[in-house]
């Protein structure tokens, strides 16, 4: 018999409990990326254009709070996963299949709140609901669960992954981070998929993911996918109104994007996006080094098995 493998989730933490999961499953002749990006990225039967897939949720108690408008949770259900599309490099999501798991004393009122509010994310970068599947939580348990898969495509030459930066490589980001649990930005974020095409066209963006868990995590991800290191400029790290450091780099759900830069941006490139997104901040905050060098992969950010409490 196999020995059983010692711990708990909360032991492992989420990046253990993946990579033990992850580890030899099935794969298939269309797969191009599997596990451990922000998409799976799939090949399609159209030469040039690839298919992606995420599937994400939001948990109540864990991702908002009960009391929450039911239509800013729906929104967020279904933004976060067009985030994880805009990190691809800008993905055209086309269909969504939802899942909702409630108590049965949850009101009507409430349920199609939450449909509004996906619907709405549906029409504002469209995308169809095509389907679902309903169910409620064990006796005792209160809280609601929507989980959203999403399906769409990405023409080969704009796809980017986290697996791209090389030493050298500037790592820039978009707005600015910190603070969104107190903002109320994780409810109302805006998924930067304008932005991300945006940059892909313009500018040598060799790696890119979403901002979901904290720099402070996230960032250590990308390096670790890319095979480098990093020195992180803290001083430079785009902060919220009132976030500190600290905060910027450690709560999570900022839903910016994080890129690596070949070759740098030009003041004029800056003019052009400031121009195009008013109001969203561009910023350089370090550079990636060769594997081994910088910072260390310090700890921080948010990990749904060791951190604690409602709206981390
Ligand atoms: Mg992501």
């Amino acid at each position: 018999m196999e020995e059983a493998t010692p711990g708990t989730l909360r032991d492992w933490g989420e990046d253990a409990v993946i990579a033990r999961l992850c580890a030899g499953l099935p794969g298939g002749p269309d797969v191009l990326e599997g596990p451990g990006d922000d998409c799976a990225v799939l090949r399609t039967a159209v030469p040039g254009v690839w298919r992606l897939l995420k599937t994400d949720c939001v948990v109540e108690g864990v991702h908002f709070v009960s009391g929450t408008e039911p239509c800013r949770v729906g929104w967020k259900a279904a933004a976060r996963a067009v985030s994880d599309f805009a990190a691809m490099g800008g993905g055209q999501p086309s269909e969504a299949m939802i899942t909702l798991i409630a108590p049965p004393e949850r009101s009507m009122v409430w349920v199609e709140g939450l449909y509004a509010g996906l619907r709405k994310c549906a029409e504002a970068f469209g995308f169809a609901i095509v389907g679902g599947e309903t169910s409620r939580p064990p006796a005792g348990c209160e809280g609601a669960v929507i989980s959203v898969a999403l399906s769409g495509i990405i023409a080969e030459p704009g796809c980017r992954f986290r697996r791209g930066a090389q030493p050298g490589d500037g790592i820039w980001v978009t707005g600015r981070l910190g603070g969104s649990f107190a903002s109320g930005k994780h409810l109302d974020f805006q998924p930067r998929l304008a932005e991300a095409r945006w940059l892909v066209e313009r500018v040598e963006v060799t790696a890119m993911m979403d901002l979901s868990d904290g720099m402070g995590r996230d960032l250590p991800r990308m390096a670790l996918r890319s095979g480098v290191g990093f020195r992180l400029d803290g001083a430079a790290v785009p902060r919220s109104p009132g976030a500190t450091l600290d905060e910027a780099l450690g709560d999570g759900e900022d839903y910016e994007l994080l890129l690596a830069v070949r070759g740098g941006i030009g003041e004029e490139c800056l003019e052009h996006w400031a121009r195009a997104f008013p109001g969203v901040a561009l910023t350089r905050i370090g550079e990636f080094l060769p594997q081994g060098g910088g910072d260390p992969m310090r700890p921080g950010g948010w990990d749904p098995f060791q951190s604690h409490g409602a709206e981390h």
